[in-house]
């Protein structure tokens, strides 16, 4: 049962100590009751309170975690139904298929494009995270040497072992015991013997149900024989009722509180089209989905559907930006070029990325802006001459530098007189308004 938030204040310091972060406990207080803060930012709450406000605390959608080590993936840990109310947590995990029917050389060649699969985004190491070998011969043997496979092939990567039949789990599952893999396809028919192997193991339970109400009743049952992590599964297929039941899941989780639902989703969307696939798989990012399983992961999808996992599991209310500093972009000279542009990460990305095809060895002043581009960053007082001079002042470049010249975004031209004002000694050369055209500024210059 959810704490209201004076319930939750009469149970803190009352202190005011503010080492939450929060100017009042009264305020933590609120924030907790709306889920927007975590009770481990107050150091001097009591374990009494602890207790009591551990299991009102606690995230509406329990924390699982699939697989260890590096390519370990957090599920769930969610707190809200809107992004706009709060970031979401853990990005959704893509999974591909791997069938059973397969031979060898063909799971090893799936394999080989999971392991492959990473690209590098603004930043970020994105991935197809995981393989689910189905049983679909009906063979435990069968699903068994297809496991053998893949845990030879892909290493590390989590693993969802998909089977109905208990001794074919059992088979397969051993193979990834230390692994934390998620053993699917428990139902009402089969619960104990998939709970009793997913407890052995040490595995996730994948549950199936039909419909929302027979899932629910489902995971108690499950949770009932000592299964505490779950992924779960309503049946849902039609795009339409993955959304439908998606939607009633998380908000139960969320808006209600009501445990029985409160664990991460998975959704299959294996279809023979491959843009109809892609199209279930972005509802399924959006849409709260956990896990999202596909059969096939060509390039072109993997790019569409981990620009889209990493725009939504992104903050809407923080841009994204990377650490003010001075980068060096190759390896500078004294006398090599010597810019400046904002922390907004795109920018950074976007006019490192141009500077290194120029292959000019140059130092990449990126001033902290709150996230904002050149432009809305100037407009918004926070690229001014004043600003940028201050950093340049404290950053002590000019010891390292042959030739005191910043070559400013062309954006900011109007900047260049009143910086050379603030910062004497120094030229100002204003570069190109568009980073695509700094390969070309930089080679004429040399
Ligand atoms: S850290 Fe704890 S005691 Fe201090 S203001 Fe925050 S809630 Fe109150």
């Amino acid at each position: 049962m959810a704490l209201s938030g004076i319930e939750i204040f009469k149970l803190l310091p009352k202190t005011n100590c503010k080492k939450c972060g929060h100017p009042t406990c009264l305020a933590f207080a609120m924030k907790l009751a709306q889920r927007q803060a975590s009770l481990e930012a107050c150091p001097d709450v009591s374990e009494e309170a602890k207790k009591i406000l551990g299991e009102a605390s606690a995230p509406p959608v329990r924390p699982v975690t699939f697989g260890t080590g590096d390519k370990a993936v957090k599920l769930g840990e969610e707190t809200v139904l809107f992004r706009h109310d709060k970031k979401f947590v853990n990005p959704c995990a893509f999974a591909i298929e791997v069938k059973d029917t397969l031979s060898d050389d063909e799971v090893s060649n799936l394999c080989g494009q999971v392991v492959n699969s990473e690209i590098d985004r603004v930043g970020q190491k994105l991935r197809i995270d995981a393989i689910m070998i189905t049983n679909a011969s009906g063979d435990a043997g069968r699903l068994e040497a297809a496991a053998k496979v893949v845990a030879a092939k892909a290493p590390g990567v989590p693993v969802i072992i998909y089977t109905e039949n208990p001794q074919a789990a059992e088979a397969a599952i051993r193979l990834f015991a230390d692994k934390r893999p998620i053993l699917y396809g428990a139902d009402a028919s089969n619960a104990e013997a998939m709970a009793a192997i997913a407890k052995n193991n040490k595995a996730i339970l994948g549950v199936v149900a039909n419909g929302l109400n027979e899932l629910s009743d489902l995971t108690e049952k499950v949770k009932g024989l000592g299964v505490e992590d779950m992924v779960i599964d309503s049946g849902a297929r039609k795009a339409k009722d993955i959304i439908a039941n998606n939607t009633l899941i998380r908000r139960a989780a969320t808006k209600k509180n009501f445990k029985p639902l409160g664990y991460p989703i998975i959704n299959f969307m294996q279809r023979p089209d491959s843009l109809y696939e892609t199209l279930l798989a972005g509802i399924g990012v959006t849409k709260y989905a956990s896990i999202v399983v596909m059969s096939s992961i060509e390039k072109w999808k993997n790019l569409a559907l981990f620009t889209l996992r990493q725009n939504i599991y992104t903050d809407p209310q923080v841009p994204m930006q990377v650490e003010q500093k001075i980068y060096n972009i190759g390896e500078p000279k004294p006398e090599s070029p010597f810019m400046i542009t904002t922390n907004f990460s795109l920018t950074y990305f976007i006019v490192s990325g141009e500077i290194e095809n120029s292959k000019v060895p140059c130092r990449l002043a990126v001033m902290d802006c709150e996230g904002l581009s050149v432009l809305t960053a100037w407009a918004a007082g926070k690229f001014t001459a004043t600003k940028i001079a201050q950093f340049i002042t404290d950053s002590g470049i000019e010891k390292e530098m042959a030739n005191k010249e910043l070559i400013l975004p062309g954006y900011v031209a109007i900047l260049s007189g009143s910086i050379e004002d603030k910062l004497p000694g120094w030229k100002v050369t204003v570069g190109p308004r568009e980073a695509n055209a700094l390969p070309a500024f930089l080679k004429t210059r040399n």
